[in-house]
């Protein structure tokens, strides 16, 4: 199965600072796949080198089968949504979308039906004769998104889609970018906020200083990068487990359930005996999962940290 899009090797280099270095991942069909990374890891920089907007130095970019400097008309599958948004003001909500919709090839009629559809879906049915700068910002985000999605593009190209939404628009959202992952279709986007992604992605790459820190299925990295500490709970209050928990040492009391950090190796058997055969039922065990937060801190603080020993040698 061919990828949506490709990266190998690709780097960009601004007057000596390099934004991209040396990238490269894969992006499977009809996945959600997110780019995460703090403020300036590169990832606009990354998403404007694929949509062609800025050119490579160096690598190569495959898109839904064809190189986007080469070939520009594979440009026109995809809905791109910039970072920075930027609307015609003086045109009213309706015209603007339909003149993003005749851009990407499709026809008048057809446009106003779809983008009547998408407005009263986003609860803008009342604004389509409105002038876009009369709308706030939020509402006019919302216009962006639906002059991105207008030609039904087989894949989208969403650069901090959430950045300035209340939380209700970003509900609607995520629910726009399931449903197109439910038809089958990409969704590449990028994010700071863990939270969001861990909501939303299948795969994610996090990338630091331009650098590809992870990458994988969300699942899969979330395995890789499990910890010791367990979850417990049990179904009472009780000075015996209290006690227990006390001469444990590495347990920490979380609301109703407590924290114990094993030791790497730890007889989990012989502590779940122990644990049962205290006088509160045992009513949850389980090892905990970590969190795409903290993934991310732990990584990327390392990865800042090598890099900062690689250039203290250079
Ligand atoms: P992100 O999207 O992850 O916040 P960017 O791709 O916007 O990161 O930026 C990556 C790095 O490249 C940052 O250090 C940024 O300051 C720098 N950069 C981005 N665009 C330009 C530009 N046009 N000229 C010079 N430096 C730039």
């Amino acid at each position: 199965m061919s990828h949506t899009l490709l990266l190998e090797g690709v780097s960009k280099r601004y007057s000596g600072h390099v934004a991209v270095d040396d990238l490269s991942l894969a992006v499977p069909p009809g996945t959600i796949y997110g780019i995460l990374g703090p403020n300036g890891a590169g990832k606009s920089t990354t998403l404007r080198m694929v949509m062609n907007i800025i050119i490579r130095d160096a690598g190569r970019i495959t898109l839904l089968g064809a190189d986007p400097e080469k070939d520009r008309s594979v440009l026109r599958r995809i809905g791109f949504l910039p970072e920075e948004r930027g609307l015609y003001k003086k045109m009213s909500v309706l015209e603007v979308i339909v003149f993003f919709a005749q851009i990407k090839g499709v026809d008048a009629k057809t446009a106003r039906r779809e983008a009547d559809g998408w407005l009263e879906r986003m609860g803008l049915g009342d604004w389509r004769g409105a002038k876009v700068e009369t709308l706030s910002k939020g509402m006019q985000q919302k216009v962006q998104f639906i002059a991105t999605v207008i030609h039904k593009p087989e894949l989208l190209i969403l650069d901090e889609p959430q950045s300035g939404l209340d939380p209700v628009n970003q509900e609607v959202l995520r629910d726009t970018i399931l449903q197109h992952r439910k038809d089958g279709k990409t969704v590449i986007f990028s994010t700071h906020n863990m939270d969001q992604a861990e909501q939303l992605c299948e795969h994610v790459c996090i990338i630091a200083q331009g650098r590809k820190v992870l990458d994988g299925r969300l699942r899969d990295v979330r395995r890789e990068n499990i910890g010791n500490a367990y979850r417990v709970q049990f179904d009472a209050e009780s000075p015996d487990v209290e006690a227990f928990m006390a001469r444990f040492g590495a347990a920490t009391r979380e609301g109703d359930e407590w924290r114990l950090e094993l030791p790497e190796g730890a007889d989990t058997r012989a502590l779940v005996t122990a644990l049962n055969g205290l006088d509160a039922p045992l009513t949850r065990f389980e090892r905990e999962q970590p969190s795409l937060h903290d993934i991310f801190v732990t990584r990327v603080a390392g990865a800042a940290q090598t890099r900062r020993q690689e250039l203290a040698h250079v």
